[in-house]
């Protein structure tokens, strides 16, 4: 496998993130669009009971819009044990290394603090100084 670490980063990257629970379809294509964003899907098992969030359908929707990074997934989607998640410094590099303006990381959690997003927002603010921005409430009236 390459070895992409040394790469120059692209920390111009402006990086959102989402937890779909808190949004219906149709306002996640909005916002995609509005942001000009690249959509990548961060659940280790990208799919859901619901069709709107299954891996397929939103390849279909939003064509090369569209990524999901398994490296960037929690292990321990499914279960009680502490968050894993399966190679963040991979998933990271793969982003800061593409040619991406804007992104949005989406899992399903509502809750920031109780994803794997908190994890990931951390690590890009201390190694990077990267600001996650959340896409909540506030963010969605203040920009929508
Ligand atoms: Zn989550």
């Amino acid at each position: 496998m390459e070895n992409t670490s040394n790469k120059k980063k692209n920390t111009e990257i402006n990086i959102y993130s989402i937890g779909y629970k808190n949004v219906l379809p149709s306002e996640l294509s909005r916002i995609v669009d509005d942001l000009d964003a690249t959509l990548i899907d961060i659940r280790y098992a990208p799919t859901s009971f619901s069709p709107f969030w299954k891996k397929d359908f939103l390849q279909g929707l939003y064509n090369d819009k569209y990524l999901h990074i398994k490296d960037l997934g929690n292990i321990n989607f499914n279960n009680n044990n502490d968050i894993k998640i399966l190679d963040l410094e991979r998933g990271i590099d793969n982003v800061l290394n593409g040619n991406f303006k804007n992104v949005i990381f989406m899992c399903a959690c509502e809750d920031l603090n109780e994803c794997h997003r908190k994890i990931i927002k951390e690590y890009l603010m201390k190694k990077y100084s990267i600001e996650m921005v959340e896409i909540d409430n506030d963010f969605l009236s203040e920009n929508f």
